[in-house]
């Protein structure tokens, strides 16, 4: 009998929890648990209607692990999938070691109290999964996830080496709001604010924040979305490629962001509202990040007239029989359709149902081991195969486009 336990409950956790409740023959007995459990049963209670499929759910204090053992003791899984947010992967981690559960997250571990991540903190649990014979497996959503199972399939099957990959990330959709982040607000605005980063040569280069007048981008024509400014961008599944792909020379990240949310951007670093550090407001401590979030709307509930599509995908420079060879392996997800299945919009889709196949590998031992393992170091084969039958099918090209150098 294979149980799951899947904590958080935001736009990615209702995807996830459906996707699962999809395919009862391999997640027979699933439960949902985040801080706030009201929030798991309404996602319950649609489930039931929908696919007449009963998820059982739980409050948890996910950054507390005497609660996180606590709930593990009870449930008893064979896997938790953690779409709660970065800052609880290592209570989270410890929670699975101490009670011998396996381990996915779609978000490498992120202090909250600095605008960092990175994936060192959970490499370095390496050895006490591998000692217990449990699995960890890390950043498997769309990127990282997909971007980095696109990335095993080229070098397995396409390519004797790779020099350079780019990952490009479109969201050519329209939520109608003038300013919304497509997940967690807080996570979100951290990651794009930052100073940038991407790999030539065996190190990092530093270049300007998008927000800055000297950021590096260019406009990249992007499959059924069109021609889009892309912004170079530092993003976390760079850091486990330039480890594992053979002969890699350069990786790099664009994004692509539309004027309007770089404006309101800009207003609100510049009047402080991005800050992550405490101020007093009347009496009380307050962080600015997270009272902007209060005021932002829901990710979760952005799906209802979200129109356009997202494209996201990697165009790979390398060596195949002596000749060289570029190839564009991409996936387009429509914003609207994600809705109609799952009543959310296609960036939540697009990391919810990596994470159901991801735990559906593991829990059908296609995906085996001990130890703590990014997504690119297991065999690729059937996930792609599962991307096209359970929502997210993608195209590979050759590719004769250009790319900045
Ligand atoms: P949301 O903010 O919509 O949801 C987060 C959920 O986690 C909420 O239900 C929240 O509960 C819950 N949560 C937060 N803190 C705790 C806690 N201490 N204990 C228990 N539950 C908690 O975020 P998203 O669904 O948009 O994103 C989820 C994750 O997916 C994030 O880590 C994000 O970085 C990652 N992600 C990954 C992507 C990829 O492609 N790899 C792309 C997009 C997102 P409450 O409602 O009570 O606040």
């Amino acid at each position: 009998m294979s149980r799951i336990l899947i904590i958080g409950a935001g736009g990615v956790g209702n995807v996830v929890a459906k996707k699962c409740a999809q395919h009862p023959e391999v997640f027979e007995e699933i439960v949902l648990a985040s801080r706030t459990r009201a929030k798991c049963d309404a996602i319950a209670a649609e489930i039931k209607q929908l696919y007449n499929v009963t998820v059982q759910t739980a409050a948890v204090d996910a950054d507390s692990v005497p609660q996180l053992v606590a709930l593990l003791n009870v449930i008893k899984p064979q896997l938790v999938i953690n779409v709660a947010l970065p800052y609880q992967d290592l209570a989270i981690m410890d929670a699975c070691l101490e009670c011998g559960v396996n381990y996915l997250d779609t978000a490498n571990y992120e202090p909250p109290d600095s605008a960092h991540f990175e994936y060192s903190w959970q490499w370095a649990y390496q050895d006490r999964f591998r000692d217990k014979g449990l699995m960890a497996v890390l950043g498997c959503g769309f990127d990282p996830g997909v971007t980095n199972i696109f990335c095993a399939w080229a070098q397995k099957h396409h390519f004797d080496s790779i020099k350079t990959i780019d990952i490009l990330d479109c969201n050519a959709g329209d939520h109608g709001h003038p300013f919304a982040t497509n997940f967690n607000p807080e996570i979100n605005i951290r990651e794009v604010t930052q100073v940038v980063r991407h790999w030539r040569d065996g190190q990092w280069i530093e270049t300007p924040p998008i927000l800055d007048d000297d950021c590096v981008h260019f406009s990249f024509d992007y499959p059924e979305a069109g021609p889009r400014e892309s912004y170079l961008l530092y993003h976390e599944e760079m850091e486990s490629l330039v480890r594992h792909i053979r002969g890699l020379k350069r990786i790099r990240f664009w994004m692509t962001f539309g004027q309007a949310y770089l404006t309101h951007l800009k207003v609100l670093e510049n009047v402080g509202m991005t800050r992550i550090d405490a101020v007093d407001y009347e009496g009380h401590k307050i962080i600015p990040l997270r009272f902007l979030k209060a005021l932002l709307p829901d990710p979760g509930s952005l799906g209802t007239n979200y129109t356009g599509k997202a494209v996201i995908g990697c165009v790979f420079d390398g060596v195949k029989d002596g000749r060289q060879s570029r190839k564009y392996i991409y996936n387009v997800c429509d914003h609207a359709e994600a809705f109609r299945e799952v009543q959310a919009q296609a960036v939540s889709y697009t990391t919810g149902v990596p994470a159901m196949i991801g735990a559906m590998m593991m829990l059908t031992g296609e995906w085996r081991g001990a130890g703590v393992y990014n997504v690119e170091q297991l065999d690729p084969d059937r996930f792609m195969d599962c991307l096209n039958r359970f929502g997210l099918p993608w195209q590979i090209v050759d590719f004769d486009g250009r790319l900045p150098e």
